[in-house]
């Protein structure tokens, strides 16, 4: 285990600068939080964190986020608290630490591989400060390389598919390739242990086989370059075994046909140098086709620069060849850790307040030159994961929320049982109102009960479309209900009311006849009032309501015909729109009040359009349908007389004012609103024209 002088001078070598203070206090307060917890393999807990922290040092990471690493587990594990952190090492430890403690409680659903995407979007997203999400692989690779002293094998096989899925991809987005390999090679161990040792043990038989094949081929290509007067550092290796394993299983090949397992890298001076090194390779050795990319002119997303080629050494064997420059190998390594500490060192200054920008700024310009459609499309993906939150259940499942969502949306989302049983939630231990907006890694409890319903208010704070079509819908079937059971009160009214006796089989004879589908639509209608009781007594009994159906037509019934309703229901023109025969329309069932008929363009209905429950009936006019009144606005001179000339031209062409309004007037104009009593559309618009066509008229619009 690392000692307290030890990280301390580990830090002090890279950044003088250091706090040592700080680091000081933290591993104290560490070491007393800890106490006596011990860890699997019966070390003390304490030495995880310091371990941790040793992992960042080697990135040469800045006082805060070393002191972040010692103190990481102390709120998850201990009695700590991030008030008290805050109190001893400031707000912005605390704020790392709390951002740490967050991506620990996640429990990752690895079953699923969405979960595991989401996962991956939710720790990048919550990890604003890079630094958190540093600490949390570094932690994350601590706990591999011990993995093995966890005694219970599902327990291990859980955390290394957790870590092959979510951590390790996440590495790799950074560009802490160093990072990844070595979390995929101890994941690979535990899950695929028989192919782990079957690959591991071939490779070291070829070792055997072939004497030392990579230190012969480092050394041949140190010699050929230096001849060149390129000063080079070589270095050899076999591919790891997890991307062997992988190569294996896209190409479906075995081992034995794999030809290109070593891997050599070469270190030159100077971007120049790398071309170079290039040319002279390729004029060496055949250069193996459709393998050889430019990452220095074209950069990977991550920012990642190097040469790569694979030629044809000898006896078929491939080998893979890297050139780079020394910060580019660092930055290969260390992804934007490294590209950080090489910003860091001139002169050593502090660069502390704008680092964490420049690392913010950095991964987002990674994000930003995406070089792909498919890279493109994931940056995309990342941009919409802006305005979501992630919260999750008790038991750890992922549930991904539009910012703003609330505790009911939460609820919702898990279930639709779940939300309509809704009586309550717990937002991270604590009850809260269901109107409560969640925030991303809140833990959400939901409180049930089998007797609860969808409540009206909640639709005042339901964002989601699932929660408030959810709640619409329930609401409107309680109504319906009600409306069912109001209705067959009134129809046992009506039955009584009845000359004689029901036969059996009436009901059903009726509801042909009203042509409506079942019973409760009956029901309904009755209590509705769309249906007028004689309708019903008639239709129940012919000939028994007759004289009510007439009386129960709207005025002007005798001179309307409309296809499209059921024969009795009660309509009337609606007031906002005047439709008159030959207007396109639409009828709007109100519950008390029959149906309203509206031109179709009508703007009183944009309203209703947007309610959900509007309940539409499609109209037309009947082949004989006659008569209507229309309200047109009609702008005349203000000159004596004007409205004698209004009244004569409505008269001359065979049209009746209804009522008539003086809407304004001014010393030139005056402005009146008519209803005008009309046969049809065509008879409005000869009215229209001839209004216009008059002297004293300036404008005439239909209102
Ligand atoms: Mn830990």
């Amino acid at each position: 285990m690392l000692r307290q002088y030890e990280l301390v001078d580990r830090v002090l070598d890279y950044d003088p600068d250091a706090d040592e203070a700080l680091l000081n206090r933290a591993y104290v307060f560490s070491l007393h939080a800890h106490g006596g917890q011990k860890r699997a393999n019966g070390d003390p807990y304490f030495s995880h964190p310091i371990e941790v922290a040793g992992i960042l040092t080697d990135l040469h990471l800045d006082d805060e986020t070393i002191a972040t690493a010692i103190l990481h587990d102390t709120i998850e594990d201990t009695v700590a608290t991030r008030e008290e952190i805050e109190s001893r090492f400031g707000a912005s430890v605390a704020r790392l630490v709390d951002g740490v403690t967050k991506l620990s409680k996640i429990e990752a659903q690895t079953e699923s591989e969405r979960a595991a995407e989401n996962l991956r979007k939710f720790l990048l997203a919550m990890s604003d400060d890079i630094r958190v999400l540093l600490v949390k692989l570094a932690d994350r690779l601590h706990n591999m390389r011990t993995l093995h002293f966890i005694p219970k094998p599902e327990k291990r096989r859980r955390i290394a598919a957790e870590t092959m899925e979510i951590y390790a991809p996440l590495a790799e987005r950074i560009g802490m390739y160093e990072f990844m390999k070595e979390m995929q090679t101890l994941a690979f161990e535990q899950i695929e242990p028989e192919a782990y040792t079957s690959i591991t043990r071939r490779l070291a038989q070829l070792k055997e086989g072939g004497g030392d094949r990579i230190a012969k081929i480092g050394s041949g290509l140190k010699l050929l370059l230096s001849r060149s007067g390129i000063e080079t550092e070589i270095s050899g290796r076999e591919k790891h075994p997890f991307s062997i394993w992988k190569k294996m299983q896209e190409r479906h090949i075995s081992f034995e046909q794999l030809s290109d397992i070593m891997a050599f890298r070469a270190i030159v001076p100077t971007e120049e140098d790398c071309y170079r090194a290039l040319g002279v390779i390729h004029r060496r050795w055949p250069m193996a086709p459709g393998r050889f990319k430019d990452y220095i002119s074209t950069p990977k997303r991550n920012g990642y620069r190097s040469l790569h080629t694979s030629v044809i050494h000898a006896e078929n064997t491939r080998v893979e060849i890297q050139i780079r420059t020394p910060e580019m190998h660092a930055e290969a390594e260390f992804g934007l850790a490294a590209h950080w500490a090489y910003k860091q060192k001139p002169g050593g200054l502090s660069v502390r307040p704008e680092t964490q920008h420049s690392w913010i700024a950095d991964l987002v310009e990674i994000l930003d030159t995406a070089a792909s459609p498919e890279e493109l499309l994931e940056h995309t993906r990342m941009a919409m994961y802006q305005d979501r939150i992630f919260a999750f259940t008790p038991k750890g499942e992922l549930i991904q929320l539009p910012k703003g969502a609330t505790a009911i949306d939460f609820a919702y989302a898990v279930h639709t049982d779940l939300g309509d049983q809704t009586v309550g939630a717990k937002v991270n231990g604590r009850v809260v109102p269901l109107k409560t907006v969640l925030e991303n890694g809140d833990q959400v409890q939901i409180l049930k009960s089998k007797a609860q319903a969808p409540q009206q208010a909640w639709l005042t704070f339901a964002t989601t479309g699932k929660a408030l079509a959810a709640i619409r819908r329930h609401l409107r079937a309680a109504e319906r209900d009600e409306q069912v059971k109001l209705g067959r009160k009134l129809y046992d009214d009506i039955v009584a009311r009845l000359p004689a006796t029901l036969g059996a089989g009436a009901l059903d004879q009726a509801l042909v006849r009203l042509k409506l589908a079942d019973e409760p639509t009956l029901m309904q209608a009755i209590a509705r009032r769309t249906l007028p009781d004689a309708a019903v007594m008639e239709a129940l009994m012919p000939g028994s309501g007759g004289a009510d159906v007439a009386r129960a037509m709207p005025p002007q019934a005798g001179a309307i015909s409309i296809t499209g309703l059921t024969p009795g229901v009660a309509f009337d023109l609606a007031d906002c729109c005047h439709p008159v025969p030959g207007d396109r329309i639409v009828g709007l069932r109100r519950p008390d009040a029959g149906i309203e008929v509206h031109t179709i363009d009508c703007e009183g209905l944009s309203d209703a359009e947007r309610a959900d429950d509007a309940d539409w009936v499609d109209l037309a006019w009947g082949d004989k349908a006659e008569g209507g009144v229309a309200r047109v606005s009609v702008e005349v001179k203000n000159e004596p007389g004007a409205l004698g000339v209004l009244a004569t031209v409505i008269g001359g062409h065979k049209a009746n004012i209804i009522n008539l309004r003086l809407d304004a007037r001014d010393s030139a104009f005056h402005t009146n609103t008519i209803d005008v009593e009309v046969r049809d559309v065509p008879h409005l618009m000869r009215l229209i024209a001839g209004l216009r066509a008059t002297d004293t008229v300036n404008a005439v619009t239909r209102v």
